[in-house]
């Protein structure tokens, strides 16, 4: 059996370090020293490193970490990420002997062409698409891909544990309340939030059930949403009525501008 812990790195980052009380696994190591510092107050044995997606944010520490540890590195293979040593790619399966666990791969594009999710039983690794109550930007590719990315996350099973890469809950609930005013499940789970970051603890991993209760990009075709888009202008119901990719693409551009003027 093994355990999963946050390390937290740079400004909100998680490095999620996969552990018995030997050997690690990390996932997205964006900045060496919190990492190295973790496996050596442990006394842990780092085995492999796992990687979402190319940002800096993600492999930054990759280089450092390889210098003292000379493992592997899995991920998807990209000119801007010279790390990865072992490609993955839809479809594959992963199996780490170290820690006795096994991932199936898949791409999940939108945020960047190059992001993958490993998934096990009840635990997925979601980098920067799937976050606490909201999703990550669109940088490439189509918001269609985005969609289509969260909505094959969103059909795992609700017990999932989902260990996304940034603690950007507490601002993801704001835009969601403005999306749902009304929904009694975002305001539990902003009274959870604060309750644990004012313990100085992470605010994940969530659920996906919890994630489909109120994250609003999951939530496209709840008429409290398209009503509140509605009343804001922000898509053209003069048709016969709108599509879900309309209902996410309109919120995933007021979530951009929200973001610049929230707290
Ligand atoms: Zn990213």
């Amino acid at each position: 059996m093994f355990n999963i812990t946050a390390i937290p790195a740079l400004r909100d980052n998680y490095i999620w370090a996969i552990h018995d009380d030997q050997r690690a696994i990390l996932v997205d190591p964006g900045e060496a020293a919190p990492a190295l510092n973790f496996l050596h107050s442990r006394k842990l044995q780092l085995k492999a490193i796992l990687c979402t997606h190319r940002h800096n944010d993600h492999i930054g520490g990759i280089a450092k970490l390889r210098e003292v540890y000379n493992v592997p590195v899995h991920g998807r293979r990209h000119p801007n990420n010279p790390h990865i040593t072992n490609e993955l790619c839809e479809g594959d399966q992963l199996t780490l002997d170290a820690l006795a666990v096994r991932f199936d791969i898949i791409e999940i594009p939108g945020h960047l062409d190059d992001h993958i999710a490993f998934i096990a039983p009840d635990i997925l690794f979601c980098g920067d698409v799937l976050f606490g109550a909201g999703c990550g930007r669109n940088f490439e590719g189509t918001p269609a891909q985005l969609h289509h990315s969260l909505q094959r996350l969103a059909l795992l099973p609700d017990t999932t544990r989902v260990y996304c890469a940034h603690e950007y809950t507490a601002a993801n609930l704001r835009f969601a309340l403005a999306c749902e005013p009304d929904n009694p499940a975002i305001k539990e789970r902003i009274v959870a939030t604060q309750q644990l970051r004012a313990a100085n603890l992470p605010t994940l991993p969530s659920s996906i059930a919890l994630e489909k209760s109120t994250n609003p990009f999951l939530r496209c075709t709840h008429p409290a949403i398209i009503h509140t888009l509605q009343q804001r202008g922000l898509i053209d119901t003069s048709g016969r009525g709108v599509s879900e990719l309309g209902v996410f693409t309109a919120l995933r551009e007021w979530r951009n501008n929200f973001q610049m003027t929230a707290a």
